[in-house]
Formats: C-alpha cells, structure tokens, sequence
C-alpha cells in the first residue's frame, strides 16, 4: 500500500529506536519521585519535572495546572484473628478507608457475586466481609472493587477485606468511599482465613486503621503540538502519571506517561507536517477517581466539541500489542485498518468501553475515543495480576514495548491531526444516557447514590464519611 507520510514515518520510528528517552524518563519518574499519589511531596516535584522536559522537547504551552481533590493518608493497618485462634496479618489500609476499630464475626463471599450479599445479608450484616479481586464467575461487566464494597455496605457490614486472587502478588490496593475501615490482604493470607473459617465456622477478627482522609492538590501536566492548518479542531492524547501510594506505578500508569511525552517530543520534531494540533495531557489522581481528567473536561468546557479524538494511554507502555479498543465508535475501525497496513504497523482494533479509565469524561461529553492496548488481551483479562500492588516496579517494563507504543501511537495520532476525511458521529447526552444504562454502568452511579442516603440513616457517622458524604460531585 502507498504511504503518503513515508518520510515522516521514517523520521519518527528511526528517532524513536534510536533513543532510549522514555526508558530514562520512566526511571526518574518511578525511582526519584516515588508514587506521585496525589498530596504526596513526589507529586509536585514529578510535575515540575515532566514541564521542564517537555520544555527541552520545544513543545509549546507545556504547564501544569493545579486544582483540590479529596486526598488521603496510610497509617498502619493491622488485622488479628481473635477467636478461635489468636493470629496477626500484614494487611494494608484501602484508599480512603477510614481510622476505625472494630471486631466482628468474618463473613467470606469468595468473589462477590452480585446475588450474595442479598442473599446473605443476615450473616453479614454487622460483620466483617473477606471477597476476592476476581470477576465473579458468569458475570458480563466487570464487577468493579467500588462495587463490591458498596454492596457490602448496603449488606450492612462494619469491615471489608480485599483479597488478591493472584498468589506471591502481597494485598492489593485501590480506593473505595471513607465509610467502613477497608483492608487489602494477599493471596496466600486471605487463604488462610477461608480455610480457617471453613474449619472453624466461626472466626472473629480485629480490625484497626489510623488512616486520614483530607483535602490535597494535585495537577494536570500539559503541552501543545500546534497544527500548520487554522483549523480550531484538535487531538487529545492523554495517561495519569499518578501511581498508588505503595508502589511505584511503573506500568500503571508512569509507561503510559512517559509513552504521551515520547509522542510530544516526536510529533514536536514533524511538525511542519502536522495539519491540527495535537494536545498531551499527563493526568493527576486517576486512581482515586479520574480527578484530573473530571477537572479538565470541566475547566475547559468550550474545547469539548473541538476534539476530534481522545486517545487514553493508560499504562500505554505495558507488555502487548499496540492497538486501539475505540469506545463504541465503529465507524473508526476503517481508518486503522488503513493506517496500519501503510504504515506496516500491527494495529487491531475492537469496541468496548470502561468507565474506569480517563477517557471516560471525555466520553460523556460525547468525544470520540479509544484506549491504547492490546484489544485482544483487553478483552479476556481477568484481573490486574501485580498492578495496584507494591511490585508494579520499574522492572517490570520493558524498552521493547515503550517504543512499540511510541511508534505506533505517534504515527497514528499524527495521521489523526491530519486526516481530511474525519466524521466519527458525535454521541448526544440522550445516547450517552442510553448507552451507559445498557451497559450497566448507571448501577454503580445509581448504586453510590442508595450508599449515601442509606448511609445518612447511620446513628454515628465518622467524620471522613461526613465530608464525603456533604461532598457536592464524585465522579
Ligand atoms: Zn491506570
């Protein structure tokens, strides 16, 4: 097939291959600046860092800009079988667990399954509730951890533990809502506990937590490509930098990262080419709930129906083929199939959409969008194996990928800016409305809304759970 960007493709795989910039991007970022969990002082200083480069690079506008989040702090967990046998556990605290202390009965509802905390809700109301991060069994969507938490509560249980379901990966994080004290507890411990309960029927545990939820700042990095054409219509590429506070967030998210300043700095280097300018946003606080892509889309509101495509590249440098699963936009799927054949590049395409991810409030603004990735994996994924744990180190990525990622995702977003012939529909708030009901996404929206007000009943609330729960918008 004729390639009418040959030259520039050659310009920007030879400069990618050649280079080792998002290797040695990855490892300041992971090994110098630690997490960047929002409020953490690694956070700030990551940023600053990523505008100097992108200054280096000659990109236009680089910045960050700066806005509030509900932030919080890790105190030591710890988690005590007190009866029948007296055992103590290395447990982490979840994101925005309360400080409490409670001992209660160990109720386990293996992987959650939707029907169970109905069914059992005599067993765990006032207990304490041990489920796996495995997708139940049979189940479509994926069961999301928020989820299984807030079922809990509604079940009306007082502590909830989250166990991995992979072995040798340590207790698992990610955030949930401040209203019980939340634990993430590993493999092999969690097994432990099912096969005590299992031989003892009853097992009491203690629960203690000295975690602080409050307000922090965090920031949204972000640099130009301009366009040569006068054209207001431009391209979104975007991946959070943030990590979870007790790992280094080396795939997720710092190779997705470093993956969107790698395509700044070669789209800055064919630019004379580049029709519509294209905009790289690093993100800050995704993982406690897509806070810096909720504050763009609503600090720039007047851009939304300027960009053609937002391309997320959440943890965009991972091991896998790089293709894109758009988000229900079939009409996309011909332009790939195009690009990928001039190109001689190995895109595959697919359509799914996930609303845990930072395309998702450019998507409710009706943008056109796609997740960086490899579909195929995508699609039959069962979990996050070490990502959200502390072994997320920058070892675990790989050159080979980062610069996969950066010769594919360059070459198409630039064909992206440039493309003449672009008329993916928009999607109207009815569709949108339609579409997350469908899909069953309005349950967990729907499902946050029955916890508040449920939780509003409560005789004694904690004071996080307070300020959560006056809190105007969540995402
Ligand atoms: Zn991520």
């Amino acid at each position: 097939m004729e390639n009418p960007y040959l030259k520039v493709d050659k310009q920007i795989v030879s400069e990618i291959y050649t280079t080792s910039e998002p290797m040695d991007n990855l490892k300041v970022l992971c090994d110098v600046y630690g997490s960047r969990f929002p409020g953490t002082k690694g956070d700030l200083r990551s940023v600053k860092w990523m505008v100097k480069r992108l200054k280096k690079y000659g990109v236009k506008n680089a910045h960050f800009e700066t806005f509030k989040i509900p932030g919080w702090k890790r105190g030591k967990a710890t988690l005590k079988v007190t009866s029948p046998i007296k055992k103590e556990f290395d447990v982490i605290s979840l994101p925005h667990s309360i400080g409490s202390e409670i001992e209660s009965k160990l109720v386990y509802l293996g992987d959650g399954a939707i029907e169970d905390y109905e069914r059992r809700k005599d067993e765990i109301e006032g207990n304490v509730v041990l489920v796996t991060s495995r997708n139940p069994l049979g189940m479509k969507r994926f069961l999301h951890r928020t989820e299984k938490y807030m079922r809990s509560i509604l079940a009306r249980a007082k502590g909830w533990i989250f166990m991995n379901h992979y072995p040798a990966y340590g207790p698992p994080t990610g955030g949930i809502s401040p209203i019980i004290p939340a634990l993430g507890i590993s493999y092999e411990d969690g097994s432990y506990l099912v096969r005590l309960l299992e031989r003892e029927n009853e097992v009491t545990v203690k629960i203690k937590t000295i975690d602080k939820n409050m307000e922090v700042e965090t920031y949204n990095v972000i640099c130009d490509v301009p366009g040569t054409s006068e054209d207001n219509e431009f391209v979104v590429a975007g991946s959070h930098y943030d990590g979870h506070d007790i790992s280094q967030g080396a795939v997720d998210p710092a190779s997705g990262a470093v993956t969107v300043m790698e395509i700044a700095r070669n789209l800055w280097k064919v630019r004379k080419h580049l029709k519509r300018r294209v905009r790289l946003i690093c993100f800050g606080a995704e993982e406690t709930g897509l806070f810096g892509s909720y504050n763009y889309v609503a600090t720039h509101p007047k851009e939304m129906k300027d960009i053609r495509f937002m391309l997320n590249l959440d943890s965009g440098g991972s091991k896998g083929k790089k293709g894109v699963t758009f988000h229900d936009f079939p009409e996309l799927e011909a332009y790939v199939e195009k690009w990928a054949a001039e190109m001689n590049a190995e895109m595959t395409t697919d359509q799914r959409v996930s609303p845990y991810s930072d395309h998702w409030p450019f998507f409710l603004k009706g943008v056109p969008s796609g997740s960086g990735g490899d579909p195929e994996a995508r699609r039959t994924r069962t979990g996050r194996g070490y990502g959200h744990t502390k072994y997320d180190t920058v070892d675990k990525v790989e050159m080979e990928y980062l610069r996969l990622a950066a010769a594919n995702y360059t070459r198409f977003l630039f064909r992206v800016a440039n493309a003449d012939e672009w008329k993916p529909r928009r999607k109207t708030q009815k569709e949108i409305h339609a579409f997350s009901e469908e899909q069953g996404y309005d349950q967990t929206i729907k499902l946050a809304e029955k916890v508040k007000d449920f939780v509003r009943t409560w005789d004694e609330i904690h004071a996080d759970t307070r300020d959560w729960l006056d809190r105007k918008s969540e995402w």
